[in-house]
C-alpha cells in the first residue's frame, strides 16, 4: 500500500476501518501512555540485573529502528544484527527493557501459534527459541512441565474424557481432591507438551543477546509518533529517529501508539503468588506433579509453580477505556485474585500472598495476529498473539528480521499481513460490551 507522508497526516478515524494500521501513522487520540514506572513482577525482582540503558536524545539515521524491548522487538534486533552485522539497529522502550508482557506473563511455552493453521510451523518457532536459548546460554529454567487441563463443569469433564490427545491421560475428581489439594474441579487432563520459563531471565536474556551483537538498546524512550516516508521519522520526547525500516513491537500497548485501534485490544490481568513454599507445601498442592494449571473457561485462569517454589494464580481482569493499559484499582484486583485463589485452594488462605503485579496481553477479535508491512512497506508490526505469545513472539521477531534483511526464510510467509482484521466497535460501545462481559466471565 503506498501512500504519501501528507496522505498519512490526512487519514481520519473513517480510514481505520477501510486501512486497519494507516490512520494509526499519526499519533493516537489517547497519546502514549509514558508515566509512572512499572511495578516489579515477581519475576523481575528475581532476574539478573541487566547494565541500564539510556534515554535516546538527539538525532540519528539508522537502518533499522525497533519499537518495543519485549521478546518480539528485541529477538528482531538481534537477528537483524546477525543477519546484516553493518547495518545500525536501534530499539526504543517506552519504560524498562523487557518491562511489559515479557517480564510479567504465565511462564508456560508451548508449541501453539493462534491463529496460524499450520501444523509444523508452531514447532518450529518453539525449536528456534530452544536454539537462541542454547547458542545464546540464557539460564531462563527452560524445562518440560508436567501440566494439568482442569475442567470446572460435569460437561466439559465428560467431553475432554471422551476425547483425550495422544499421550493425554484422565484424571477423575477424586484422585485430583487427593493430590492437589482441591475439591473444586470435575476433573482433569493430564497434557503432555508443555514447556516452562523464567519469562524475565528469558527476556533480559534477549536484551544482553541483542547488545551482544551490536544493537542500541534505548529505555524511557517513548515512540510518540511515527511518521511513514522513504526515511520513515520517529518522534520520542528528547529528539527524532529518521530510520530506512521501522518494526512496531508493542503489542498490546499498539493501539495507544496510534495504530490498529480498531482492531487490537488489550485485555488487564493480575497474577497473586505465594510466599516461597516448602516442599511439604509442595508436595501438599501437587505442585511436584503438576507444576503448571489451566482452567478451561472462556476467561482462562491459570496456576503454576515457579522455579524458585512460589505458587501463584492468574486471572482475566478485563478492559480499561480507551485501549488503556493502566489499571487503576490493584487492591481490586488483588481480592479478587485472592477470592479466585482460595475458592480453589482452601489451603492458600493460611499463606502469605506475598506477590501481585499487574500485566496486558494484546487480542484481536478473531484471535489472527496482526503481522507484516504497512505504510510504505517500510513499517513492519507484530502484535496480538491472543494471550499465548513467549514462543510466537521470538519467532515473529525472527521472521520479521528475515523478512526486513532480505534474508530467505520460508516461514515469513506466515506473516499473514495486517489487513482483514474485523473491526470492532468504537470507544462507547467497546466498552459497554466489554466491561459488562468480562465482568459476568469472570469466575468467582
Ligand atoms: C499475565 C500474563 C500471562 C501470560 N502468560 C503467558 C504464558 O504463560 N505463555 C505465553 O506464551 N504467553 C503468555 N503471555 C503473553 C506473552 O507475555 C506475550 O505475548 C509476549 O510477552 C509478547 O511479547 P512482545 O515483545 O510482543 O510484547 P511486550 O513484552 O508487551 O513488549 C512490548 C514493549 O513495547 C513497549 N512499548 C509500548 N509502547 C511503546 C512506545 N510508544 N515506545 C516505545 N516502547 C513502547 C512496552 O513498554 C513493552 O516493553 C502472558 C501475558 C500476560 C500479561
Amino acid at each position: 500500500m503506498k501512500l504519501s507522508r501528507r496522505g498519512f497526516l490526512l487519514a481520519t478515524g473513517a480510514g481505520v476501518l477501510a486501512a486497519p494500521g494507516v490512520a494509526g501513522l499519526v499519533a493516537g487520540r489517547q497519546g502514549v501512555e509514558t508515566g509512572g514506572a512499572r511495578e516489579d513482577s515477581l519475576w523481575t525482582s528475581e532476574g539478573p540485573p541487566i547494565p541500564q540503558a539510556p534515554r535516546f536524545e538527539g538525532e540519528r539515521k539508522v537502518d533499522l529502528a525497533i519499537v518495543g524491548s519485549g521478546y518480539t522487538g528485541l529477538a528482531c534486533a538481534y537477528y537483524a544484527k546477525l543477519f546484516r552485522p553493518e547495518w545500525s539497529v536501534i530499539v526504543l522502550e517506552s519504560h524498562g527493557l523487557g518491562s511489559g508482557a515479557s517480564s510479567r506473563h504465565s511462564g508456560a511455552v508451548y508449541a501453539r501459534h493462534i491463529g496460524i493453521g499450520d501444523a509444523q510451523m508452531p514447532q518450529r518457532g518453539l525449536d528456534r527459541l530452544r536454539s537462541f536459548i542454547e547458542a545464546e546460554q540464557i539460564e531462563c529454567d527452560f524445562a518440560p512441565a508436567s501440566t494439568l487441563a482442569l475442567l470446572t463443569s460435569k460437561s466439559s469433564a465428560e467431553g475432554a474424557r471422551s476425547d483425550l490427545a495422544p499421550g493425554a491421560r484422565w484424571i477423575p475428581p477424586e484422585e485430583l481432591r487427593e493430590s492437589i489439594g482441591s475439591g473444586y474441579y470435575a476433573g482433569a487432563v493430564d497434557s503432555p507438551g508443555y514447556y516452562r520459563v523464567h519469562p524475565a531471565k528469558l527476556v533480559f536474556g534477549h536484551a544482553r543477546a541483542a547488545l551482544r551483537a551490536g544493537a542500541e538498546l534505548f529505555e524511557r524512550s517513548p515512540a510518540l509518533a511515527i511518521e511513514s516516508g522513504r526515511s520513515a521519522e520517529i518522534s520520542t520526547p528528547r529528539g527524532t529517529v529518521l530510520a530506512d525500516h521501522v518494526f512496531i513491537a508493542t503489542n498490546a500497548y499498539t493501539p495507544r501508539l496510534g495504530f490498529f485501534q480498531s482492531s487490537l485490544f488489550p485485555v488487564h490481568q493480575y497474577s497473586l503468588a505465594t510466599r516461597k513454599l516448602t516442599s511439604e507445601e509442595i508436595a501438599g498442592f501437587g505442585l511436584d506433579r503438576w507444576s503448571l494449571r489451566f482452567e478451561r473457561r472462556v476467561l482462562p485462569v491459570t496456576f503454576s509453580l515457579t522455579p524458585s517454589g512460589h505458587f501463584f494464580v492468574r486471572m482475566v481482569l478485563g478492559y480499561a477505556s480507551f485501549n488503556s493499559c493502566e489499571w487503576q484499582d490493584i487492591e481490586g484486583a488483588r481480592n479478587l485474585a485472592k477470592r479466585v485463589f482460595e475458592q480453589r485452594y482452601p489451603r492458600i488462605a493460611d499463606l502469605e500472598l506475598a506477590h501481585g503485579w499487574h500485566g496486558v496481553t494484546g487480542h484481536t477479535a478473531m484471535m489472527r495476529q496482526v503481522a507484516g508491512a504497512i505504510g510504505d512497506g517500510n513499517i513492519h508490526v507484530s502484535a496480538a498473539y491472543n494471550g499465548l505469545g513467549a514462543m510466537p513472539a521470538h519467532n515473529n521477531g525472527y521472521l520479521t528480521a528475515c523478512r526486513i534483511t532480505g534474508r530467505v526464510e520460508d516461514d515469513t510467509r506466515f506473516l499473514t499481513g495486517v489487513s482483514g482484521q474485523i473491526p470492532l466497535p468504537g470507544e462507547f460501545y467497546r466498552s459497554l460490551m466489554f466491561k459488562p462481559f468480562m465482568r459476568l466471565m469472570t469466575p468467582v
